[in-house]
């Protein structure tokens, strides 16, 4: 027996109809904010994530899926979302339109992580993007968007925690002054490496050893220029007026190295520290053109939909089930099998959910099958039902059964389910 590759886990029902609704939710609130959907493959130039996603970060330098193909191209499973749909959109010329274009996409993510609960190697994001602006007016709309997303579900328990990484002016006084800081630190080889490379990366170590040793480097917020603490105090305003409450975090850095200004996470507590950002994104205004584009400022997140799914269990939400059946079809017999085949075939095309018991099997097998269908009614129907011209309607929920004419049959149908049938 084959089983799924460590680190990755199957979606079957019932909880993958869970996932669905997810997925559902966050991409609804996209969609009515008029965002457009893009796909892009699930493999792409390895060199595109090395200088987009960052030579330095753990993703490019520990975590990717990368071969060479028969044809003798680098490629690798694309780890995260944003450098993909920018580079479609520059190859599909979409920012020679109006701007800002807003984008919104779903789909799997490959890292060769560390398996364990709510982190994996192929797992699923709901991702938006806004390309072409600097307006601090779409940093806050995605928040909003987002917690919107959230709060469709039920989610009561995010957080946003939120941050300014500072502009391209800003931030090289910061590193030299984070690195200087650093230099004085008595660091491992491979942590004083990030800090020549990267010096940021480090104020993302999650060692308490390294966090203590932090304590008191010097922070971003102290370094951004006037027009950084505009843009941000922007978003900030505009989150308060949508009744968004976040959080500052002066030490917040993300693990991909793209990002400029504004960066926020989305946290809930129900999933263990090391597994508490259920999204996440920000402004990445020097990435089209590490990718080899124009200048095209832009902002954008990517949500975890099995982390998402993982903090409802923890708010101990229902979860979204199946959409069950409303009829359950049980032949006696080849001909009925053949008539109620046609019945089920029409009753589908009508808008109601219809399923039938087939492997001709009996009576009582059949009726199990219907009961555990969760469907409201059962079509029953033997030789002699047929000859008659009708078949039994049976209510499953009060047992009581009766004669119905065949040619009545989707109006009663209708009018026994009632409200619950969309027409189609
Ligand atoms: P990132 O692209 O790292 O900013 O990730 C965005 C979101 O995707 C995170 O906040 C998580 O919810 C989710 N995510 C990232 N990596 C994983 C993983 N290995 N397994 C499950 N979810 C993940």
């Amino acid at each position: 027996m084959f089983r799924a590759p460590k680190g990755t886990f199957d979606l079957v029902p019932p909880r993958a109809e869970a996932i669905l609704a997810v997925r559902e939710a966050m991409s609804d609130a996209v969609r009515r904010a008029g965002f457009g959907y893009v796909e892009t493959p699930s493999f792409e130039d390895t060199q595109l994530f090395v200088r987009g996603v960052g030579e330095s970060t753990d993703v490019v330098t520990k975590e990717m899926y990368s071969f060479t193909t028969r044809g003798g191209d680098d490629v690798t499973l694309r780890p995260e979302g944003t450098a993909p749909v920018l580079r479609a959109a520059l190859e599909g010329n979409l920012h020679r339109g109006s701007l800002p274009v807003k984008l919104w996409y779903s789909g799997s993510y490959y890292r060769y992580e560390r398996p364990q609960k709510g982190r994996y190697r192929h797992f699923s994001q709901v991702g938006a993007e806004v390309l072409g602006t600097e307006d601090p007016a779409n940093d806050a709309e995605l928040i909003v968007l987002a917690m919107d997303g959230y709060r469709s579900l039920g989610l009561t328990g995010v957080r946003v925690v939120i941050n300014s990484l500072g502009s391209e002016e800003s931030r090289p006084a910061y590193r030299s002054a984070l690195q200087e800081f650093l230099r004085g630190l008595d660091l491992d080889d491979e942590t004083a490496k990030r800090a020549e490379l990267n010096p940021l990366r480090v104020l993302d170590d999650k060692r308490p050893e390294i966090q203590a040793a932090l304590t008191d480097a010097p922070l971003m917020s102290d370094f951004l220029s006037k027009s950084d603490l505009d843009h941000h105090d922007t978003v900030r305003t505009l989150l308060a007026d949508a009744g968004v409450a976040f959080e500052d975090d002066a030490r917040l850095v993300r693990g991909l190295d793209y990002y400029s200004r504004t960066l926020f996470e989305f946290v809930h507590d129900g999933l263990g520290a090391a597994q508490s950002a259920i999204g996440g994104g920000g402004r990445y205004d020097g990435l089209s053109e590490l990718i080899g584009g124009p200048r095209l400022p832009s902002v954008g997140w990517a949500l975890g939909v099995e982390r998402t799914l993982l903090a409802m269990e923890a708010e101990g939400l229902p979860l979204p089930g199946e959409t069950g059946l409303d009829v359950y079809a049980v032949p006696l017999g080849e001909e009925a099998a053949r008539q109620l085949f046609g019945v089920v075939t029409e009753l589908r095309r009508a808008g109601i959910r219809a399923d039938l018991a087939t492997g001709g099997r009996g009576l009582k097998g059949a009726m199990k099958a219907a009961d555990r269908s969760g469907a409201r009614l059962a079509i029953v129907a033997g030789e002699r039902d047929l000859s008659a011209g009708v078949a039994q309607l049976k209510d499953l929920q009060t047992g009581d059964q009766r004669p119905v004419p065949l040619a009545e049959l989707q109006n009663t149908i209708r009018t026994e389910l009632g409200g619950s049938v969309q027409a189609n």
